[in-house]
């Protein structure tokens, strides 16, 4: 078997497909997270939108990252809990859901001293959870390698289908073609260009997104940490452990006149939200392009007409990496289908 793309999501599949038995070769045109997994806040929880396909998986996303943890060597979870408001920001995983609590200031300040001005109210999701997503994937990748998988990096490949199209044969690489019953395309945002050269419409776009990471030396002080995932409507961020802050902005225009101008602002925010970030410093602000199915809901399944080929493609792929890797790797290797992806597929 192939997969196309060593994303978080990619990874995710190669190393469940190799937990079933399977002979897989990752072929990834740039190195393990290189896409928009590299760029990622890594905000694991049930927060945000879940339309279609996606309100079915949201349950799974904390017990599968729990059993990751517990089983892949490198996969390290911050269970942080997360804190937003005001109420309704998030409309999903707030009161009275039963794993979120709704807090006053007084709550808000004794979880977060390092809040300037704490909300009047705010919701707080304590199973929620931060990953490095970077680092996850390459864990994954490691387990896929050390399970008997194949890795080829900087190896970009196409699709290679049978004459008039109606199966899948393998890929064509510059290095030559590697012949595979099943092809499974983990390709982000290059799903879209990937699958129109075997005929196959996926209809998911690049929704560029920018990661902001600040080194801030006093926020390591216990009187200045910050512990939970913080969003409101200003500013999403989250502590490294190693005395970093990230921030994810929506933003996307790579220019760097652009980034200059969106980190000074980003900044300023910072200052005035957190205390002990006086002595803040970009560190680095990289852009990743944000794989976007068109109605919002991941793309998984079997792509018509084109027999071997499954494509894997999601918005929310950090958070939703873990139960997707084991449900694709289930039916590609068993050919049941999936309950849990019934209101993914192509033709929804
Ligand atoms: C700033 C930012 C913040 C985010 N915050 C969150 C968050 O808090 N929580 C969350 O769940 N999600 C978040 N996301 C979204 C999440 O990061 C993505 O949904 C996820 O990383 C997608 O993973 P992927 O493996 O599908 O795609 P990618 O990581 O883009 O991986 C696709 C891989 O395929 C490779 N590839 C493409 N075409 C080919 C080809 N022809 N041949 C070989 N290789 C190919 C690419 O090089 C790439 O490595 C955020 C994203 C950004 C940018």
């Amino acid at each position: 078997m192939v997969v196309v793309g060593a994303g978080i999501v990619g990874a995710a599949t190669a190393y469940e497909l190799t937990r079933l038995g399977a002979r897989v070769t990752i072929v990834e045109q740039d190195v393990p997270a290189a896409g928009a997994t590299g760029s990622s806040f890594g905000w694991v929880g049930r927060h945000g939108r879940w339309p279609g396909g996606a309100a079915d998986l949201r349950d799974h996303v904390l017990p599968q990252w729990r059993r990751l943890e517990q089983e892949v060597p490198g996969v390290r979870v911050r269970w942080s809990g997360s804190l937003s408001w005001p109420p309704g920001h998030h409309p999903v995983g707030e009161p009275p859901e039963a794993d979120a609590d709704l807090l006053g200031a007084a709550e808000v300040r004794t979880l977060e001293p390092a809040l300037r001005r704490p909300p009047e109210a705010a919701v707080h999701v304590p199973g929620d959870a931060a990953v490095d997503a970077g680092a996850v994937t390459r864990a994954l990748v490691a387990a896929a390698v050390a399970g008997g998988a194949r890795l080829l990096t900087g190896v970009e490949a196409r699709l290679d289908v049978s004459p008039g199209g109606a199966r899948v044969l393998g890929v064509a690489t510059d290095r030559g073609p590697i012949a595979a019953d099943h092809v499974v395309v983990a390709a982000g945002a290059g799903t879209r260009v990937l699958c129109a050269a075997a005929g196959v419409d996926v209809p998911v776009a690049a929704s560029p997104a920018t990661l902001l990471r600040f080194r801030a030396p006093s926020a390591r002080a216990p009187s200045g940490r910050l512990r939970a995932v913080l969003s409101c409507p200003e500013l999403e961020v989250r502590a490294d452990g190693d005395g970093s802050l990230l921030v994810s902005a929506a933003d996307g225009d790579p220019s760097p006149a652009h980034l200059d101008a969106l980190a000074t602002a980003t900044a300023a925010r910072i200052r005035a939200t957190l205390r002990g970030t006086d002595d803040l410093r970009l560190e680095a602000a990289t852009v990743g392009p944000r794989p976007m199915p068109a109605d919002g809901a991941p793309i998984v399944g079997p792509a018509p007409g084109v027999a071997g080929l499954f494509v894997v493609v999601a918005h929310s792929g950090v958070c939703l990496a873990p139960v997707l890797g084991r449900e694709v790797a289930r039916e590609v290797v068993t050919g049941a289908e999936s309950a849990l992806l019934r209101r993914c597929r192509f033709g929804r």
